[in-house]
């Protein structure tokens, strides 16, 4: 069993569904599983609808027709006439369902996570629809399996969680593996106990496809996307990454928590629990080789493995003469983000215990500054602490690598090129298993801040020196023989 998850660059338009169905039907072997995102954009525009349908803005019905025209396009792009009146009408049926769905939260102008969910869920059903009915068309037997019926997860809609026991059991009843069957399931979308549909959080469709190789017991999982592999930074920032031919399972996992967009950070977990390794490929280069994630530390020159990045980053400080030598204050402030849900990101602390600070998503930071004031309020009356201090517009930079440990002055490394090109880090803090080092910077820095250190740790560092000689007699042309000898030295 094989399992093959695309994204949604990969299924944008009839064009790439078509370069998709051909991967999936030169693959050299039966069954797979196939997961995919909705069209690039449509989940986005969904949520764009929802949005401005729940504040009373008529023009969520022309964004929608331009969902609905986009599919249908796409339909008669895809398939011979003679095909498709079944997936017209399909698409023309969830177009209407989205139609009565937005009807409501206009009418009410309300848009609770629920029903944002289920509004979004039809990104993905209608792409797995679509390719599917391509793939029919080309002779496969193709088969669509609705993943709201085999993914069961708790009701934290927007981001839920999923159930694996019996996640697995419904999967694995469903699935033979003895068919020669293309399955085409939606990924991102699921159910909860009482069958309403939840989705396990954007970028969500990696997950799927590791959820069904995980129940499956799926020989590889395939992540196809736009770029061909995990990459030692994000290439839309540093022109100079490139492609990462192996990786360890706790590389990938550290790179994606820490903001490589590549890969959804819960993916690994369930297929490294099974050992089964992680192609991540390129769908535009299918023979580009790609990278292989799996269970190993890799022999390599490099020190470390990848830069990522996280954007919209608040730093949270904590800070009194009343905390010093008193336990307990870290533990309040971790209790009171955790019973808003507030996702910490990074924690530092400083040695004199006069500050404690922590970086959350910028969203949170509202809700965290209110619930800490209020959990030390009586500290902040008597003047021991001072009201939570929030500062927006920070970015965290991550240097990623299980060899970091045996080599020392990676820090120093990183903190002098950094420092070199004026950028000011804020805070800093280093995981104790010594495979990531990370840094919180303005995020106005942070592109700079990807290329210095890419440069430092990826790249040669030759740098080009334009000279212009003014005059080439004794003294000019004994400089250029000088040059030309020592060349190799120079560089
Ligand atoms: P998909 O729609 O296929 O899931 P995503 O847009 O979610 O694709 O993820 C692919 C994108 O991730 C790439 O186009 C790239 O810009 C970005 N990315 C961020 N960090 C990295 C990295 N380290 N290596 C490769 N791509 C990265
Ligand atoms: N379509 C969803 C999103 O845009 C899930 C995914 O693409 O993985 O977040
Ligand atoms: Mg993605």
């Amino acid at each position: 069993m094989y399992v093959l998850k695309f994204g949604g660059s990969s299924v944008a338009n009839a064009n790439n569904i078509k370069i998709v169905a051909d991967i999936l039907l030169a693959y050299p072997s039966k069954p797979i599983v196939v997961v995919v995102s909705a069209l690039g954009g449509i989940t986005d525009q969904l949520l764009l609808t929802g949005d401005k349908a729940a504040c009373g803005d008529e023009s969520y019905r022309e964004l929608l027709s331009s969902v609905e025209l986009r599919h249908l396009d796409t339909a008669r792009q895809l398939l011979p006439v003679t095909n498709q009146s079944a997936s017209l009408s399909k698409v023309k049926q969830y177009c209407n369902e989205i139609e009565d769905l937005c009807e409501g939260i206009f009418r009410l102008q309300e848009l609770s996570d629920r029903t944002k969910d289920k509004l979004v869920s039809y990104g993905e059903l209608l792409s797995s629809q679509l390719l599917t009915a391509y793939l029919q068309t080309q002779n496969a037997q193709a088969e669509w399996l609705d993943s709201r019926q085999l993914i069961k997860t708790d009701s934290r809609f927007g981001n839920a969680h999923v159930l694996e026991g019996i996640t697995h059991t419904l999967i694995e009843a469903r699935v033979p593996k003895d068919k020669n069957n293309i399955y085409v399931a939606p990924g991102f979308i699921a159910s909860n106990s009482h069958d309403f549909t939840t989705t396990l959080g954007r970028g969500g469709s990696d997950y799927t496809a590791a959820i069904f190789a995980a129940a499956l017991k799926a020989e590889v999982l395939e992540i196809w996307t736009d770029v061909s592999g995990i990459m030692t930074a994000d290439p839309r920032w540093v022109p100079n990454a490139r492609p990462i031919s192996r990786i360890s399972y706790q590389e990938a996992m550290e790179l994606s928590h820490f903001g490589a967009k590549i890969i959804y950070p819960p993916t690994i977990q369930p297929v490294m629990k099974r050992n089964i390794p992680v192609w991540v490929k390129n769908t535009f280069a299918a023979n580009d080789p790609g990278t292989l994630i799996e269970n190993h530390q890799y022999e390599s020159a490099e020190k470390i493995r990848g830069i990522s990045s996280m954007n919209k980053i608040t730093l949270l400080s904590l800070e009194g003469s009343g905390m010093v030598g008193i336990p307990g204050f870290s533990k309040r402030l971790f209790e009171a983000l955790a019973q808003q849900q507030i996702n910490v990101i990074l924690i530092t602390q400083s040695s004199s215990e006069h500050s404690i600070c922590v970086a959350v998503q910028s969203g949170e930071a509202e809700k965290a500054k209110h619930t800490c004031d209020a959990a030390f309020d009586s500290e902040i009356a008597n003047g021991k602490v001072e009201p939570l201090v929030v500062e927006g517009d920070h970015a965290i930079v991550a240097l990623v690598g299980d060899k970091m440990k045996s080599h020392p002055g990676i820090s120093g490394q990183m903190f002098s090129a950094l420092g070199r090109n004026g950028i000011n880090i804020r805070a800093i803090a280093q995981g104790s298993s010594e495979r990531n080092i990370s840094a919180v910077i303005s995020s106005s820095d942070v592109k700079k801040a990807l290329n210095v250190l890419h440069e430092s740790f990826f790249e040669s560092v030759k740098k080009q020196l334009n000279i212009f000689i003014t005059g080439c007699g004794n003294v000019g042309s004994k400089l250029l023989g000088q040059i030309a000898a020592q060349q190799v030295w120079l560089e």
